[in-house]
């Protein structure tokens, strides 16, 4: 298992966010996190991503348990991806700078090094005429890619994208889940929350309903959302299709 998160609790105040939630990811495997605005979605990619402090439960990542004080969470961080619905790119850095920032800065990699595998990237994804242009020159869409680059070039295990295509206009929306299905086939590790059901069923090899801060069902996509066990997954469904 690459990824075990058992009995995570998350509470803000009063509010109890993630509620004794178990999920776990296989190498190179794609989940996809459906559910209703606040059952939990972001905040559990949050606390995998250690942005988020848990208040209970363990989450494991490649056999570390990495919710252990003593765990350095940049450390882990360089290991995960995130990627946030709005794109967050630096606007005043060129697209090739936003990339290359946290992989020589942090990492401190070779300028030249970073820069060439930054190019790779932007090569395979169509955007290499993009490098030295600023985010608002680009597209949503060709900003959000740059976003995906920008956390792939780090090499994560795992990559966690978290509603990716919502700020998009529905034009752009292909050109993104069209980068997320090559990187599957690429074998990447990923966690995508999504309301974007086609594509949950096309791309995830599993679907996972959260309500209210746990994991209700689970399974391939077309069981989970074709006929689901629960009728909370159903009621669900009715109302997002
Ligand atoms: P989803 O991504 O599924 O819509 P979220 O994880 O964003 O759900 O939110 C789950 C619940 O946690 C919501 O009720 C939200 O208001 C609450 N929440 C999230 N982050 C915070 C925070 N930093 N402080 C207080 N409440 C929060
Ligand atoms: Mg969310």
């Amino acid at each position: 298992m690459l990824l075990t998160c058992t009995e995570v609790r998350k509470t803000f105040g009063d509010a109890v966010v993630l509620d004794g939630l178990d999920l776990t990811v296989d190498e190179h495997e794609v989940i996809a996190l459906i559910g209703a605005s606040g059952s939990g979605k972001s905040t559990l990619l949050r606390c995998v991503n250690l942005l988020t402090e848990i208040d209970d439960g363990t989450i494991m990542l490649d056999g570390e348990d990495i919710t252990d004080p003593r765990v350095n969470p940049d450390v882990v961080r360089r290991k995960i991806g995130l990627v946030f619905q709005s794109y967050n790119l630096f606007p005043h850095m060129t697209v090739l700078d936003n990339i290359t920032l946290a992989p020589t800065k942090v990492r401190q990699r070779p300028a030249a090094e970073a820069k060439a595998q930054a190019m790779e990237w932007l090569d395979r994804v169509g955007l290499a005429d993009k490098a030295g242009s600023y985010p608002d020159r680009l597209s949503g869409g060709q900003q959000q890619r740059v976003a995906i680059v920008r956390a792939l070039v780090n090499s994560p295990r795992l990559l966690l994208l978290d509603e990716v295509t919502s700020a998009l206009d529905p034009e752009l929306v292909g050109e993104v889940l069209t980068m997320i299905r090559d990187l599957k086939g690429d074998g990447m590790t990923m966690v995508l929350a999504t309301h974007e059901m086609g594509f949950a069923r096309q791309v995830a090899d599993r679907v996972a309903f959260l309500d209210k801060g746990r994991v209700l069902e689970q399974g391939p996509p077309a069981q989970v959302l074709g006929d689901p066990v629960e009728a909370r997954t159903r009621q669900f469904l009715a109302r997002i299709i």
